[in-house]
């Protein structure tokens, strides 16, 4: 073992210990809609209760629904979706919802709502919002192997967001057939406003000669395979790297001329900031889970296109 890395494998312990102090999760409500009454649809002016897993899906349901629509996130902010697990009170809040739009990527909280939905309340509509987007697999580690476990990230990419909001709207039409026309004209404003951000992206990294960035929870896979870019993560299977495994990241970094490190607001960043010191680089953050997606989606392409040569 190589003597430089021991004040790395400090950093890795303090990191992780910070990382276990600042994940409890949230203490406000998250669910904004508590009427204790199903809304009931066309006609009654009352908006329709839309659950939804992360608050981009949020940003489409409402994009695609307008006025006729209230939604209930069920991951909060701030909280990590991969180990969430909402409250009984959440659970009966958002029980309320006439539809409830899932990743559709056989995350096991997802497994969990659809269970309990579908017992506590058989008339749910479920929307599942991956449907007709090529999924792939969870892209882990140094060597960027791809496991089997799939990737979640889906909305990452405008091309799948597309997709999630045109599921979204076959689920509204579904289940307030009234108001279809007016779903129609708001998806397809929406999806409008989807091209060209994907064309402003596709601009902004055209030419770009170095296609590798380092990113500490790999939220960004299909952002990269639509945009051409590879991305290596720093966490290892949902953990922290060793400090082996962090010597390897530096290797690697130096290697693909890699200069920054992305970190998003819900992980840990000392290992990133390890990464970092090591190459002579920075830690940049960026969100995967914002909720105004297209002006996210713009800054994070900026900052991208700012850290690749
Ligand atoms: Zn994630």
């Amino acid at each position: 073992m190589n003597l430089k890395i021991l004040p790395l494998l400090v950093l890795l312990i303090i990191g992780l210990s910070l990382f276990a102090s600042g994940c409890t999760g949230p203490s406000n409500s998250h669910i904004n809609e508590s009427t204790g009454q199903k809304a009931e649809v066309t006609g009654s002016g009352e908006p329709i209760i839309v659950a939804v897993s992360l608050l981009p899906q949020a940003e489409f349901v409402e994009k695609v629904g307008g006025d006729k629509v209230k939604t209930v996130v069920i991951i909060p902010p701030g909280a990590d979706p991969h180990t969430y697990e909402p409250s009984p009170r959440e659970l009966g809040e958002a029980s309320e919802a006439r539809m409830y739009v899932t990743v559709g990527t056989d995350m096991p909280f997802e497994k969990v709502w659809i269970d309990r939905f579908e017992s506590i309340n058989s008339g749910t509509l479920i929307v599942n919002s991956s449907n007709g987007i090529k999924l792939r697999g969870l892209v882990e580690g140094e060597n960027g192997k791809a496991h089997e476990e799939l990737d979640p990230h889906i909305w990452t990419s405008p091309v799948n967001a597309k997709i999630m909001v045109e599921n979204v709207y076959e689920g509204l039409a579904k289940i307030d057939p009234g108001n279809k026309t007016y779903y129609a004209q708001n998806r397809d404003a929406y999806l409008k406003e989807l091209d060209a951000l994907d064309s402003r992206i596709r601009e902004k990294l055209e030419g770009k000669k170095e296609r590798n960035f380092m990113v500490y929870h790999p939220s960004w896979g299909y952002f990269a395979a639509d945009y051409n870019l590879t991305m290596i993560p720093v966490e290892i299977e949902g953990k922290e790297p060793s400090a082996e495994d962090l010597a390897k990241l530096v290797d690697l970094a130096k290697e693909k001329h890699v200069k920054v490190i992305f970190v998003q607001p819900q992980s840990s960043t000392q290992s990133a900031k390890a990464v970092a010191e090591e190459i002579g680089g920075e830690v940049v953050a960026v969100d995967p889970l914002a909720k105004d997606y297209i002006a996210n989606m713009d800054n994070v392409s900026d900052i991208f296109a700012r850290n690749l040569v």
